[in-house]
């Protein structure tokens, strides 16, 4: 018996993605490759994008990551795990199966919070994978991994509130199907720190918002995109207020938990892809007359790319099962290590598999400098690294805090 028993249906799901991985997915890479050379847009949405969704939709591998059995398969966060490390393999997978970030995210608030009309106009289109949605909390002007710095005035007039502010960062505000957004701001600067802020749901084309650019992650333009958009008096009615005024930071902490996992599943999923294509490479390719896997430092790297996976995925899949049976609140210790853990040793991995490939590593010949460009991005992305390990810290010293005052 494993540690994490991985129950039947959970067992089925992970032959029948990977099934679909080796048949769709991986040789979709070439052909999404050249459709979007062909296109010469950045954002252009490749038809074999639609092709793979249609193909995961009809082998029932849609909505994998929905909690709720009406939406998605129902799966536990501990029966998901293995399938979104699966889906981390490839960057056209989520996106297939209708689980990218930051749609999964903002699906599950709008299950949660979202009132009928939410659910009618967005949630349904979203979980049919038809349209995109983005997050927008980030701001240019202050230091937002504390997110009660976020001033994006949020002002009651009448039945609506009045938005003004500039956000960045609201990846996916460039996809050709994105339609709606949700917003974080403020409402009340004079309530106490954690009631100030509200969220709302606001689509893309409201008057008054404007898309600026999109913000390059080391020279990738990525398709999906991260829009800095500006908001010039966008009306809001008071209605699309998710959950009521002064619940937006309590909801982004709701949002963040299961969202933060994800990215360490799919993180685990690049690192294991990357140490077979080092394995790969190190046996094909000879230097001083032996295969470069005969060194004993190439052995060494693929010796402790292999104990670090299996240390994180563990450390994933006991954060998974918390959130599964205490809850996501209880879990927050376990979810903050993964998330520092996860994407930093998914890097080294990663940066050791481009070494090992020599200059055609950190070409686009080879999946690895995306991944590496995208794994950067997770230190940041959902909280630094930083501000990840303050939390735990804080949750160690706390047992000790009397000892200090005795
Ligand atoms: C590719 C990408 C996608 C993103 N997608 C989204 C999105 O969809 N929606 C959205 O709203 N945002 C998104 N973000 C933004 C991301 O969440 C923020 O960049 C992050 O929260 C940090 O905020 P900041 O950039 O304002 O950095 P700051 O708050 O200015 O912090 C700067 C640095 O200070 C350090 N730091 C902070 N606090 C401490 C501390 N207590 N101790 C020591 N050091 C500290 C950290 O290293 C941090 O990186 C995305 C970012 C990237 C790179």
């Amino acid at each position: 018996m494993s540690l994490f028993e991985v129950t039947e249906r959970a067992r089925q799901y992970q032959s029948q993605l990977l099934e679909f991985m080796d048949s769709h997915v991986y040789p979709a890479e070439a052909v999404y490759d050249e459709q979007m050379r062909a296109a010469g847009d950045p954002h252009f949405h490749p038809p074999v994008l639609e092709e793979l969704k249609a193909e995961a939709r009809r082998r029932g591998l849609w909505n994998l990551f929905h909690p709720h059995p009406d939406w998605g398969p129902g799966l536990t966060n501990l029966e998901y795990a293995p399938l979104a490390e699966i889906m981390g393999r490839s960057h056209l997978a989520s996106e297939a199966c209708n689980c990218s970030a930051p749609d999964t995210g903002n699906m599950e608030v709008l299950t949660l919070f979202g009132t009928d009309e939410h659910k009618e106009r967005y949630l349904k289109p979203l979980l049919d994978g038809t349209i995109r949605s983005a997050f927008a909390m980030t701001e240019p002007q202050v230091a937002s991994s504390d997110a009660t710095n976020v001033e994006m005035s949020m002002v009651r007039d009448g039945d609506d509130y009045v938005l003004n502010g500039r956000k960045w960062f609201a990846s996916n505000g460039m996809h050709r199907n994105c339609k709606v957004l949700i917003v974080m701001g403020k409402t009340d600067p004079g309530a106490p720190v954690h009631r100030q802020q509200s969220m709302m749901v606001v689509p893309i084309d409201a008057p008054g918002i404007t898309v600026i650019r999109n913000l390059p992650v080391f020279g990738y333009q990525d398709r999906e995109g991260h829009a800095e958009i500006v908001f010039n008096d966008v009306r809001v009615p008071a209605s699309d207020v998710l959950k009521g005024e002064g619940e937006g930071f309590a909801i982004s902490q709701a949002r963040l938990g299961p969202g933060r996992i994800h990215h360490c599943m799919r993180s685990i999923g690049m690192a294991e892809r990357a140490l077979e294509l080092m394995c790969r490479r190190a046996q094909s390719r000879v230097t001083f007359g032996k295969p470069l896997s005969e060194n004993a430092n190439i052995q060494d790297w693929i010796a402790e790319a292999r104990i670090d996976i299996e240390m994180i995925r563990l450390l994933t899949l006991k954060a998974a099962h918390l959130m599964d049976t205490v809850g996501n609140k209880e879990a927050r210790t376990e979810i903050a290590a993964i998330k520092v853990a996860a994407p930093n040793i998914a890097l080294k991995i990663v940066d050791r598999a481009i070494q090992v490939h020599g200059g055609g590593g950190v070409t686009d010949d080879f999946p690895l400098a995306m991944a590496w460009a995208h794994l950067r991005t997770l230190r940041l992305a959902d909280g630094p690294d930083e501000v990840h390990k303050r939390a735990i810290a804080k949750q160690e010293l706390r047992k000790y805090r009397n000892e200090a005052s005795a």
